[in-house]
């Protein structure tokens, strides 16, 4: 679980603090948000590996934004465990009819959601990190789904440009040849010509708009992506 990121969402600094500590010792990286607002603009930037969001909060209601992340393309893969106390049973399980991963109640053991968290990454992991990618902020391909969204707007693009796409992605910064592509592509298909790729290329940025300057063409040698 080393490096892996989780966003804690809790007005209660205490609560907040000791999960965050809990979470430190056994290698998290942590945020923590008081505020839904916070949570929300912060998300735009960063995607964390799992969610941890207390249903009480003085902004916006948990619910509201559960139910906003599990409907958005972009953020619906992240794991959530909503935080309830006792007397919000009817929440948590509005929660979990929403999409949410788990829960748990306070008061709780700060051990105790640390082992539930760690089982919940081992199922999801590969499935969700390795599967979602953004790139640029604005860039977000869905490797599982073949969807790609800039700016959470979808994007229809043919196999053939998720594909370009998707090996300029396996290697960010790297440059791949025209001849690379292909090969990656075509398996070495006699017929297909350098300049098959160029086209191809072309079409993608035009489809990517705002994100086109991702990709970039260097020149004499090939293509690569990069933030
Ligand atoms: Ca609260």
């Amino acid at each position: 679980m080393n490096g892996m990121t989780v966003f804690v969402v809790e007005d209660e600094q205490d609560i907040s603090s000791l999960i965050a500590l809990h979470l430190r010792k056994s290698g998290f990286i942590v945020l923590e948000f008081g505020k839904g607002n916070d949570f929300l603009n912060f998300l735009k930037r960063k995607i964390p590996d799992l969610i941890i969001l207390d249903l009480m909060l003085p902004d916006i209601d948990g619910i509201e934004i559960c139910k906003y992340i599990k409907s958005e393309p972009c953020y619906r893969s992240i794991p959530v465990i909503i935080l309830t106390a006792k007397t919000e049973e009817t929440d948590k399980i509005i929660g979990l009819e929403l999409g949410a991963d788990d829960y748990i109640t306070k008061p709780f053991s700060p051990r105790e959601l640390v082992a539930r968290i760690k089982n919940i990454l081992k199922r999801s992991h590969g499935a969700y990190e390795t599967k979602l990618l953004k790139v640029g902020d604005i860039l977000l391909v869905d490797l599982e789904r073949y969807e790609v969204y800039v700016k959470n707007k979808k994007v229809q693009l043919t196999n053939t440009e998720f594909n370009i796409l998707k090996v300029l992605l396996s290697k960010k910064g790297y440059v791949f040849s025209r001849e690379k592509i292909l090969d990656m592509l075509w398996h070495g298909e006699k017929a297909v010509v350098d300049r098959t790729v160029d086209v191809h290329i072309k079409k993608l940025r035009e489809k990517l708009g705002e994100a086109s300057w991702l990709i970039k063409n260097i020149r004499g040698v090939g293509y690569k992506i990069e933030e």
